[in-house]
């Protein structure tokens, strides 16, 4: 019997990650993400998994961002009658993601129809890809286990989470049979981050699947992000301009807001700035956090939590919870930021805040995260002269900042630094997770640097482990 590694998704890209491990004859799928990028690309990559999800023995859960776990319910509507295992905050804010999806999607379709009718198109038999009474049926077999405890799957294959330190929740997968330790990075945080605990280190294995979403870049430091973040906060306030910031509504905008908290106490931003979270998923999140201390590292618990301090609440920071609230905004005469979702600026409120702000000089867009190829938000770093939002062309004229320190992804030296740790006992090693330029760069850096049996996952490729 062969022991097997192949991708279903996120191989030469970074969306849409699905694994499948086979060790003794038992399938076990690692992450079901959702597909994002072109509208055509996205309906047929999201409808059709590309395996047979009956198959699959056990289902993994690394982390709750969408594109790793926004396609569950098309597995268990397409057949997959087992459990799905995660850490607890994975599971609460996947609960949250996949919810937010089903509501997107539903709205996505009316409106549909309603141009359907419009143009005379048959539309009508557009459905959602999921539901939320699918959503629901996810949930019921969704089990939790915290970070080094192993589960059994079979008699002699098990698996634990270790902390991966990217968001919160977010884990490693460490899947031990007799004679072989596998090491599935997930999504790879960094050192020294805020809030988060470092990513953690397993005992020697003999094979890593690991991401390199940054495997050819390094990224600025988190020590000099507090200076260059208030000096560009105050040069677009004193010429009275707004700064939009896209930003994931799961961890990205809790490290802003904290970083934000931060330059606020020590008084290097504009005291009558106001700063808007328009996002309720942001809102519902920043609840998850609150309630998963043990997740911080020792300096947010000193900071915070003894001090019996919120730290994602502050005085000039409102969270935007209503439609009517949202829209209020757009005649907010004063300068100020306003954080919203979705983070690739793909979907949600971000995209009427772009609209309103974009063409005017003075007001600026800030850049805190990864933009996906094919996104408004790429489009935008790439410094587009004109934008399509909501069908219409929007001159791009505010000024563009991107802080990559905020990045939740180790770059290619952090990584590296990472897989040096398990070089002695390493047998093979497979990059997923990165777009395919940087995935071919990254092989070749490692290969220079004394690695061997360097693998990029084909899509659909099986590799014999
Ligand atoms: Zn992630």
């Amino acid at each position: 019997m062969k022991n097997t590694f192949a991708s279903f998704g996120a191989a030469r890209e970074v969306t849409g990650s699905k694994h499948i491990i086979t060790l003794n004859g038992i399938n076990i799928l690692i992450d079901c993400g959702m597909f994002q990028g072109s509208r055509k690309e996205t309906e047929y990559k999201n409808k059709k998994l590309n395996f047979d999800p009956k198959s699959i023995d056990i289902a993994i859960c690394t982390h709750g961002h969408f594109d790793h776990c926004g396609n569950y319910p098309t597995l268990l509507n397409n057949g997959y009658s087992g459990f799905i295992y995660s850490t607890d905050a994975t599971k609460q804010i996947a609960d949250i993601v996949l919810k937010d999806s089903a509501h997107i999607q539903q709205a996505d379709i009316e409106y549909l129809r309603k141009k359907a009718k419009k143009y005379n198109i048959d539309f009508e038999d557009k459905q959602p890809l999921y539901t939320l009474e699918d959503v629901g049926r996810v949930v019921n077999v969704w089990k939790t286990y915290p970070y080094n405890k192993w589960v059994q799957i079979s008699k002699n294959i098990r698996f634990k989470f270790i902390d991966a330190g990217h968001i919160l929740g977010s884990a490693q997968v460490i899947i031990e049979t007799d004679n072989r330790r596998i090491l599935f990075t997930g999504d790879l945080g960094r050192k020294g981050m805020p809030i988060l605990n470092d990513p953690v280190f397993a005992d020697p294995v003999d094979i890593i699947i690991t991401e390199a979403t940054y495997g050819d870049r390094v990224h600025d430091k988190w020590e000099d992000l507090e200076k260059k973040l208030a000096d560009f906060i105050n040069k677009i306030y004193n010429r009275n301009g707004r700064i939009i910031v896209p930003s994931f509504a799961i961890g990205r905008t809790q490290e802003l807001v904290y970083m934000l908290h931060i330059l606020e106490d020590k008084k290097m931003i504009p005291q009558d700035m106001e700063i808007f979270v328009d996002s309720p998923m942001a809102i519902n999140i920043t609840e998850i956090f609150k309630n998963h201390p043990e997740c911080y590292d020792d300096e947010t618990k000193e900071a915070f939590i003894r001090h019996s301090k919120n730290p994602f609440g502050f005085n000039k920071l409102k969270y935007i919870q209503s439609v009517e609230q949202s829209k209020m905004l757009n005649d907010y005469k004063k300068p100020c930021i306003i954080i919203s979702a979705s983070g690739m600026a793909e979907s949600g409120r971000v995209l009427h805040h772009l609209a309103n702000s974009i063409e005017d000089p003075k007001n600026a867009v800030m850049i805190v995260g990864f933009m996906a190829q094919n996104t408004l938000g790429r489009r935008l770093v790439d410094k587009a002269p004109v934008v399509k939002i909501f069908g219409e062309n929007y001159e791009n004229n505010a000024e563009l900042a991107v802080f990559n320190a905020f990045s939740a992804h180790a770059d290619y030296l952090e990584l590296t630094e990472y897989l040096n740790h398990y070089k002695k006992s390493l047998k093979q090693l497979f990059l997923v997770h990165g777009e395919s330029r940087v995935l071919d760069k990254y092989k070749q850096y490692l290969i220079d640097n004394g690695y061997d049996k360097v693998n990029i996952a084909e899509f659909s490729q099986f590799y014999e482990i």
